[in-house]
């Protein structure tokens, strides 16, 4: 079983949080607990989904990309862009003078992930043939996430197959050894994210594998460099840019938004987008309630990537851009046999482990005298998820009873159960509402 912590992207700024626990109530796997007034992150239920960061309002949630100088640690150095980048942009700046202020800034060559969508959607369809269905995309790393955490019964259901931002950085890298005969350890990846589940997918890719990435980017902050840069050059009038074309095709662009991968299926399709919905189907699959579909397209992100957190404009805009800009574009991509036969021999990833058991105990016998517990605990709490005690629900009390991380008493019926009977004074109790709150919000201001 997989027992390593996952990487993750997002940080919670203690000074910046006020404990008002809107994080915690939104997490999908109910990794946020509240204690002494501040938000906490159990690192291995995180699925970084980036739910926390859209309701935090005090912005205490930060994510940590790369520093942007690490480009310069090497000689070649080579930008995997996803297409949804370009969607941020008004109509005025183009393609070409995007790639020119990238290469401006450090790049040697800007080049979108989805390059390689037309060997991979062949192969994947080779592969929906093959396996258990419905397959479920890979594309998302939230998706895989959620899906150990909290679907263990469906890992088996994840295709097991690299996605674009890899399969054109292995192709990127063959490219340049024998191209350009550049020395590997001279040539630099960096991919641009537009979410927080990419970044700890190149971190602690799931599949056992080393991601081929060297560094990730934050898109935001990149769109507010080149943003800068383009108006400049627009009231400059600059004429001589160069114009040199970044490969893309509108297969390429569309894979990125919501049925990119389902409209390319021989077999039946599903795309799902928006983190409520691929719960609801999940459940729905885990519970034998889905018939007839051979692959689920699911995205976390509303409007998929052009959804992402780290995307800078409204995802409706610039999922209509993108749309738009694939119509006027071939639609497929060209990539030599020598190379898609490359990418054939390294496109597949390892076993996919369920996370759900390493909730409790990295054993699993432990684990599973420790889930009966927690179940009799839920059973006598009051089911009302009021979230008073710090944790998001009284089964997460449970849970965080039997693991030592709380006492019943966090819960505020049984504390008054406990003061009716006499067992627990009332400095007792305020002791306990202090340690998840903190002390200061029991003073008059
Ligand atoms: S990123 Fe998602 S899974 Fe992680 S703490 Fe935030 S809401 Fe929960
Ligand atoms: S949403 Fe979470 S991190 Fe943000 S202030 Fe509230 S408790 Fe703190």
């Amino acid at each position: 079983m997989e027992q390593k912590t996952i990487y993750h992207a997002l940080n919670i700024m203690p000074e910046l949080c006020n404990g008002c626990s809107h994080c915690m109530k939104v997490c999908p796997t109910q990794a946020i607990r509240v204690r002494n007034g501040k938000a906490l992150m159990h690192p291995d239920w995180c699925i970084d989904c980036g739910e926390c960061i859209r309701v935090c309002p005090t912005h205490a949630i930060k994510i940590a990309a790369d520093d942007f100088q690490r480009i310069f640690d090497y000689e070649y150095r080579l930008l995997v862009l996803p297409s949804v980048f370009f969607g941020q942009f008004s109509n005025y700046i183009s393609l070409e003078m995007i790639n020119s202020i990238l290469k401006e800034m450090g790049f040697t060559a800007v080049h979108v992930p989805e390059e390689s969508v037309d060997f991979l959607l062949e192969t994947m369809n080779h592969y929906i043939e093959e396996n258990q269905r419905p397959v479920i995309s890979s594309f998302c790393p939230a998706v895989i996430r959620l899906i150990q955490v909290r679907f263990p019964s469906l890992v088996n259901n994840v295709m097991r197959l690299k996605q674009p931002m890899e399969l054109t950085a292995h192709h990127l890298r063959k490219v340049y050894s024998e191209k350009h005969k550049a020395d590997m350890a001279k040539i630099g990846i960096f991919y641009v994210t537009p979410c927080a589940a990419k970044i700890a997918s190149v971190k602690s890719p799931v599949g056992d594998y080393i991601s081929p990435i060297d560094g990730v980017i934050n898109m935001d902050y990149l769109y507010n460099r080149v943003q800068k840069e383009s108006v400049k050059k627009l009231a400059e009038n600059v004429a001589d840019l160069p114009q040199e074309r970044i490969q893309l095709s509108g297969k390429a662009i569309k894979y990125t938004l919501t049925g990119g991968e389902k409209d390319n299926m021989w077999q039946t399709g599903l795309a799902v987008d928006g983190l409520q919905n691929v719960i609801d189907i999940l459940e729905r699959l885990e519970n034998g309630e889905i018939e007839g579909v051979d692959y689920l397209e699911l995205r976390t992100c509303d409007e998929s990537c052009a959804g992402g957190i780290l995307t800078p404009n409204n995802r409706f805009f610039a999922a209509e851009r993108l749309r738009r800009m694939a119509k006027k574009l071939p639609e497929e991509c060209w990539m030599p046999k020598k190379y898609t036969d490359y990418l054939a021999s390294i496109v597949n990833v390892g076993q996919i482990e369920p996370r759900s058991i390493v909730r409790f105990h990295p054993e699993t016998k432990e684990a599973l005298k420790m889930m009966e517990k927690a179940q009799e605990i839920k059973e006598s709490l009051i089911g009302i998820d009021c979230g008073a005690c710090g944790s998001p629900s009284c089964e997460a009390l449970a849970e965080d009873v039997v693991c030592g991380k709380a006492t019943i008493e966090a819960c505020l019926f049984q504390r008054i159960k406990s003061g009716k009977a006499g067992s627990l004074s009332m400095e007792q109790a305020v002791g306990i509402m202090e340690e998840i709150w903190g002390a200061d919000k029991f003073v008059d201001k």
